[in-house]
């Protein structure tokens, strides 16, 4: 089949999924006023792939496929993908994280590490190849699910009082049947698969391998539920001017129910395998990959929130003060820190023990570990650049009402008529103080994981030797100095 077209993705989208939300199951996320524009942008995406630059022929049959798909072998492939990646970016002003694209790159990066799941079973191996091919012929929109419920988290899942994460709980010829909760799944209203993988570490004993899994199924499969949180759309909005990013970009947020849901064993990964689950990042080599596709998101992102910044301040004419340079020259320090960082992933690139052209990681683990603290930095210099005028900032509406005469002789500023300056601000409150932006701030603290943890790994895999070395060799030389000094007098 090849790339998807948006309409053929919205006609997808009518399959019966379990989509729960505000106390009500929702029939059709495509018309759900709470979804809808959200699954309008991204068949807006589909749609983009009908561009030679967004695709390469599928090994398979030669139809044009995602290049989010594309197996990287050298440092153009590389590039290629990045570039296809910011088109996406771009077009979302990095606000959906969760583009088809992030799952894309996760996939291909697990199906070009096939062989160590075969390590543990060939059969395990072929079924993620298969679900790789899969995905990239049909175009498949997933989602995943990585982290227990928060229930008890000074326990680890095997040795909690309440046994609400999902585990196995028998297994026949037609597969393997799943019960519990995983938390949390982005994007699962606008997805066809679900991918289950392990996250967090599980301790090396009898009692976890129910718990060590991975595998992937159809969201709308029976048992499978999503309970979403409430939307950041605002419904009630007299225009979508108003709220031009949450009109548009909510990705949703849900946890997963599995009713004795049945995995078929072709779509398992990983079985009962602690050993697999608590090694996996480092067996499949995976990550560089996944951190250079939200690597192209920040850079998105963070070239979105400065050429805002620009516009407000010029609007009113503050970009002449210096502080206010200082701020905006903070904006531009990190979208060229983002941007640095990914080149040089780029160039320091190098193939890994399975020939993929693998980013260097060490530049992408800045972007990771600094992006959440730039993102939130960011937000708060276009609330202090926007300051009142975000709140005294009327609706879009009022251009056809009878105070528009008030509005548009009030609402100037220096440089901007007040539809323009309507227009502008109303976008600056939406990603900088919003609920949409609150849970912009939130997804970037946390959507790589918990940087506590995620510190300490950096911590632990960062060469420390040779630095201190320097140290030591600095103090050593300085003493013998000081020796011979004192020997020669
Ligand atoms: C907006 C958003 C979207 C997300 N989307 C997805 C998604 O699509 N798919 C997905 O799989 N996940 C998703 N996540 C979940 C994400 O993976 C987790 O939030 C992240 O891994 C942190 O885990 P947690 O939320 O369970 O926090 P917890 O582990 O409960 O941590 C909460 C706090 O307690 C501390 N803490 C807890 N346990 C420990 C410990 N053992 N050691 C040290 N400190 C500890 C942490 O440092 C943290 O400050 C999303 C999260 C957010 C916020």
């Amino acid at each position: 089949m090849g790339i998807r077209s948006g309409r053929s993705y919205l006609e997808s989208l009518r399959d019966g999924r379990q989509i729960s939300i505000d106390g009500e199951p929702v029939r059709d996320v495509t018309a759900d006023k709470r979804f809808a524009g959200a699954v309008q942008t991204i068949a807006e995406l589909y749609d983009m792939q009908d561009d030679a630059r967004m695709t390469f022929p599928s090994p398979r049959d030669g139809a044009p496929v995602s290049l989010s798909f594309l197996q990287p072998r050298t440092v153009e492939d590389l590039v290629r993908r990045r570039e296809m990646v910011k088109v996406w970016a771009d077009a979302t002003c990095g606000m959906m994280g969760r583009s088809p694209d992030f799952m894309n790159v996760m996939i291909t990066a697990f199906a070009s590490a096939a062989d160590s799941f075969s390590e543990r079973g060939r059969q395990f191996g072929d079924n993620v190849r298969g679900f790789y091919q899969y995905a990239r012929d049909n175009d498949i929109c997933m989602t995943h699910t990585l982290v227990n419920p928060q229930v008890d988290r000074s326990r680890p899942v095997d040795r909690q009082d309440r046994d609400l994460a999902a585990h196995t709980v028998k297994e026949g010829d037609g597969g393997v049947v799943i019960r519990g909760a995983r938390m949390v799944s982005t994007l699962c209203a606008f997805s066809h698969e679900l991918l289950v993988m392990p996250s967090t570490y599980l301790t090396n004993t009898p009692e976890a391998a129910p718990y060590a899994f991975g595998f992937a199924v159809p969201v709308a499969t029976t048992g499978l539920r999503f309970i979403c949180r409430p939307s950041v759309v605002h419904h009630e909005a007299a225009s979508p001017m108003d709220f031009p990013l949450s009109s548009r970009m909510d990705e949703t947020d849900a946890m997963v129910i599995f009713d004795d849901v049945l995995v078929p064993w072709e779509r398992m990964f990983i079985h009962r395998d602690v050993e697999m689950c608590n090694g996996l990042h480092n067996r499949t080599g995976i990550q560089p990959q996944t951190m250079h596709q939200f690597s192209t998101k920040n850079l998105a992102k963070a070239e979105f929130m400065m050429g805002l910044g620009f516009a407000v301040a010029k609007a009113t004419n503050i970009d002449q003060h210096l502080h206010v340079q200082n701020m905006l020259c903070e904006l531009i320090q990190f979208t060229e820190v983002t941007r640095a960082c990914l080149r040089a992933s780029e160039v320091d690139a190098a193939p890994n023990q399975y020939g993929v052209m693998t980013p260097a990681a060490l530049p992408l683990w800045n972007v990771r570990m600094m992006f959440p603290k730039m993102f939130v930095r960011a937000c708060e210099i276009i609330q202090t650049l926007g300051a009142g005028g975000l709140v005294a900032v009327p609706s879009y509406a009022e251009a056809s009402g009878p105070a528009w005469p008030d509005v548009e002789r009030y609402f100037q500023a220096a440089n901007l008529d007040s539809r323009s300056r309507v227009k502008l601000f109303r976008l600056a409150f939406d990603a900088a103080v919003s609920s949409f932006s609150g849970r912009q701030q939130l997804y970037e603290r946390y959507y790589s994981g918990d940087p506590v943890r995620l510190a300490g790994t950096l911590y632990q895999l960062y060469d420390r030797d040779a630095p201190m070395q320097k140290i030591w060799s600095l103090l050593n030389d300085l003493e013998q100095r000081l020796m011979n000094k004192r020997s020669d007098e």
